[in-house]
């Protein structure tokens, strides 16, 4: 499997170079970076034996059959339609797009294309977060009420850039973390928020965009679920509660890049420590995504993953900015 990496971002060399590697074959032959210089030295830094300043020479040079993209998010669905004209796979970080249409466009594209899309939301993959969801799927803590996800984080200093200065590159705490948390509760409970009521702040971090929101959901079924993210808490730890008739999960620290934390399991026989694999997420990612190039199996969280994701997103953003309760727009997803 040859790799193309379209963006010289920081998930991709703190994260994903290492998870693309880690694969049976695969290799990264290329790299895309606006500046040439900076692709020129990312590509030293990485050993990756090409780079390119312009997409279309690199689809056109490059000998690749997937390619991962991790730029600024505005540039996720024009990059994409290209790679999938091209016939590459496309594996493509969170949120997908700046809009539900442009997600959608980019998911049919690929079906008709016959190329494999995958998400990049990587705690589905966790150990925590696939033990949570047997639990749940078994019935240990009978029928869900309410789920609590507790999101909020410093945003690191070498990240305080385009996430919390640049509307138009797709910033926010919204498009950033409120799509991880949905795909999140998605993946557990197996099911749709349909509507949503927030509010949001901006506390000066930086310029026009949210950098804290709190919101709430309810799911098909009914349950409630209550989100918080923010990039402003220095001390909040990060953590998920899903109560049930039967019992309680209690999981902390795991809404993380880092595989942890831990699970605990409340009910009428008490407290139980709840033991799960600590597996790489991210290289399970990518084993998935793999696996699905060679006809086997699904991306974990594939393009209409990817999609939803980011219309509860969108949904949130309007219900903080008009005060009103509003829908979330399903319209176009693929079946
Ligand atoms: P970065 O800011 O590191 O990279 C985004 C773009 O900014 C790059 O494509 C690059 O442009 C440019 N850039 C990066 N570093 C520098 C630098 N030092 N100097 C100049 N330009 C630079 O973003 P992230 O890696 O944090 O995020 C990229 C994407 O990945 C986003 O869509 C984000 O939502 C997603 N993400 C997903 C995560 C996950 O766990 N799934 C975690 C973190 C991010 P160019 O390529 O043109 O050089």
């Amino acid at each position: 499997m040859r790799w193309a990496l379209i963006g010289a971002s920081r998930i991709a060399s703190n994260h994903m170079i290492d998870a693309i590697r880690g694969q049976p074959d695969a290799q990264i032959v290329s790299v895309l970076s606006a500046d040439p210089q900076r692709a020129e030295s990312y590509a030293a830094t990485h050993g990756i034996p090409h780079h390119f300043a312009d997409l279309d020479t690199l689809l056109a040079q490059s000998d690749c059959d997937a390619v991962y993209i991790s730029t600024t998010n505005e540039k996720h669905h024009p990059q994409a339609m290209k790679a999938i004209a091209a016939g590459k796979h496309v594996l493509c970080e969170k949120p997908l797009a700046t809009s539900t249409t442009d997600a959608v466009e980019m998911v049919t594209q690929a079906a008709k294309r016959r190329v494999v899309f995958g998400t990049n939301h990587h705690l589905r993959n966790g150990g925590a977060h696939i033990t949570m969801r047997d639990l749940i799927a078994t019935g240990r803590i009978g029928k869900v009420l309410s789920v609590r996800v507790y999101h909020a984080v410093s945003l690191p200093e070498q990240l305080r850039g385009w996430r919390i200065n640049d509307a138009s590159a797709g910033g926010g705490v919204i498009p950033d973390i409120t799509v991880h948390n949905v795909d999140t509760v998605r993946f557990l409970l197996g099911e749709d928020p349909v509507d949503v009521i927030a509010k949001s702040t901006t506390s000066g971090l930086g310029e026009g965009v949210e950098d804290s929101v709190m919101s709430v959901w309810t799911m098909a079924s009914g349950t409630m679920v209550q989100s918080h993210e923010s990039f402003t808490h220095s001390f909040a730890r990060t953590g998920i509660e899903i109560h049930g008739t039967d019992g309680s999960i209690y999981a902390q620290n795991i809404m993380r890049q880092e595989p942890g934390g831990s699970v605990t399991l409340i009910d009428m026989r008490g407290e139980h420590e709840i033991p799960f694999d600590t597996h790489n997420m991210y290289h399970r990612a990518l084993h998935r995504f793999t696996e699905a190039t060679l006809g086997r199996g699904a991306p974990s969280a594939d393009g209409i993953d990817g999609i939803k994701s980011l219309a509860l997103a969108l949904a949130v953003r309007e219900a903080a900015q008009t005060g009103r309760t509003r829908t979330v727009d399903y319209s176009g997803v693929p079946q």
